[in-house]
Parts: C-alpha cells; structure tokens; sequence
C-alpha cells in the first residue's frame, strides 16, 4: 500500500511516491501552471507513472484558497484564475480518491504530527515561500475557522507598502518572503553589477538565495536587506503571538533558509514586539524538520488517512 503525495506551490509542482508519510522522496519537479486551469491536468500527467495498483490514494497540497471539503481550489496568488475542480479532476484523471488541502495546512500537519512540532499542543507553522503561509494544528488536527484559517501571508504590516499579489498593499509577504528577498536581490545587484550580490547569482537573475551567499561573505548592503526583512519576519510572528499564543513556532518553506541575517534579527523583534515580555514564557521558534518537503509529507499523511 502507498500513496503519492503532489506539493502545488507558487512555482513549482513537487511530487512522490512513498509507503510511509514521514520517508516520501520528491521523484520529479515541474513548473507549476500560470493559468490555474491548467493544473489538474499538469498534476495528473506528472503523477500518473507513480500510480500503479498498489497506490490506494493521492494527496494535494496547493498555495492560495483551498475548499478541503469539496478538493476545489477557490483561488491561487500565483496562478490566473480559481474555482478549479482541483481534486474531482485528477480523481477522475487518475481513477483513485484525491485528497486536497491548503499546501501550508498540510506542512503544520506533517510538523506538529511527526516533525518540529512534534509533542506540542499548538502549532503555528508559518511556511516562508514564494509567499508566507500558516497553518494551526491544535491536538493533532487542522484548525481550518469556517475555512480558510491561516492566510497570515496577507495580514497588512504596512498600510501603502509593496503591492501583494492579492491586490492590498504592505501584506506580510509583500515585506518577507521569496519573492520580495528575490526583488531586493535583483535592485542590489542591479545597482551594484560588481558587487557580492551580482557575483552569487554568477550570471541566472538574482534570488533571494544570492542574498544570504552575499550576507555571509559581510556584504553591508545584503545584510541590511535581510535585516530589514528579517525584523518584518519578527514582526508578523509577534502579531500571530499576541493573538494566539501557541506552544511552538515551526518555520519553513525555502526561504527559511537565508540564515542568520534573517533569523537573528526576526528573533529580536519577535522578543521585543510582544508586549508582555519578561513576563511571560518565550515562545519557542523552531525550524521544519522536513525543511521545504514539509507540504509533500502532510500530503502523503492526508492521503494515507483519506483511505485507511
Ligand atoms: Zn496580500
């Protein structure tokens, strides 16, 4: 028995194969579709090798506005259009039952029941990728509101800031996350074509990544850049305390990655911004064990329970 688990994230669609959640392997990448209408079929035809007889379900995680009730998905940031029959279409596509959940739901599920999180009666996962996702895991299951619970990315941090993608200005993602570190890297090694920035990326266009390359080798101009973004980080995390207070922080996604010129300064303003400090406990932030596979693994869980 096995399932196979589907990733559909900003940019890219991330799928395995695996007989226990927790040990799924990626087994292929492919770009994730522009047009929304686009992605059942991308993710049918991407999966349908993987899917012999001995695989009893398929579980899907994708970014944006997710029915789980109905496997629609109502509305993606990245991708043009919505009300995709997301789940009935692969279903169909694929002849076996499909699971779909909000992608950063499933990386809290997969944390809080077999990673980081793992012991904790309430777990935030806040997933810094092409934007910032969040998903609440509280006793071991989802916490979904009447739906859609955990659309941090899109808490406005800074009224007239950076347009979002969703159309509101100076969103929490708008300020951190893959694609704002990616926009400061391109305005860096734009301004300076010599500098550590522009030689990171070594020629591709500049990512965020490229920005933490320069960060560690004492680049002033990098580190500010993170620091900035960093302190937005710590910021929106001490506005998810205020309001919820959970047990642990657990953060993922890629850009989570970027180190401690992000990580460092976030840490100092998680601590100062909440107002009760010093008399109340810290709470504990902690990185994704399963790194940026956080959502394939909660897909492979969501699947397995879908059937067994
Ligand atoms: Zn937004």
């Amino acid at each position: 028995m096995a399932v196979v688990a589907v990733d559909c994230g900003g940019t890219n669609l991330v799928f395995g194969r695996t007989r226990s959640p927790g040990a799924v392997r990626v087994a292929g990448v492919v770009p994730t579709p522009r047009d929304a209408a686009a992605i059942p079929v991308a993710v049918a035809v991407a999966v349908a090798p993987l899917v012999d007889e001995s695989v009893t379900a398929v579980g899907v995680g994708s970014a944006g506005l997710v029915d789980s009730r109905r496997g629609t998905l109502v509305w993606s940031p990245h991708s043009a259009g919505g009300q995709v029959a997301l789940g009935p279409e692969v279903a169909a596509a694929l002849g076996r039952p499909v699971v779909v959940d909000n992608d950063a739901n499933l990386a809290a599920l997969a944390e809080a029941r077999l990673g980081a999180g793992a012991g904790y009666r309430m777990v935030l996962f806040v997933g810094l990728g092409t934007g910032i996702g969040g998903g609440l895991v509280v006793d071991g299951a989802v916490e979904r509101g009447r739906g859609f619970l955990g659309e941090i990315g899109h808490m406005v941090l800074k009224p007239g800031g950076p347009v979002c993608p969703c159309g509101q200005r100076g969103c929490w993602e708008a300020l951190v996350s893959g694609t704002s570190l990616g926009r400061e890297a391109r305005r860096l090694a734009a301004r300076n074509p010599g500098g550590e920035v522009a030689r990171a990326a070594g020629g591709d266009t500049p990512r965020g990544e490229h920005l933490s390359v320069a960060a560690r080798r004492g680049d002033p101009e990098a580190r500010a850049a993170l620091g900035a973004a960093g302190e937005w980080l710590g910021r929106g995390l001490a506005n998810l305390v205020a309001a919820l207070d959970p047990d642990v922080i657990v953060l993922g996604g890629g850009a989570a990655n970027a180190g401690r010129a992000l990580l460092a300064p976030a840490r100092v303003a998680l601590a100062a911004s909440v107002g009760e400090a010093g008399y109340r406990a810290a709470t504990p932030m902690v990185a994704a064990r399963f790194g940026r596979r956080a959502g394939l693994v909660g897909a492979a869980l969501a699947a397995e329970e879908a059937t067994w």
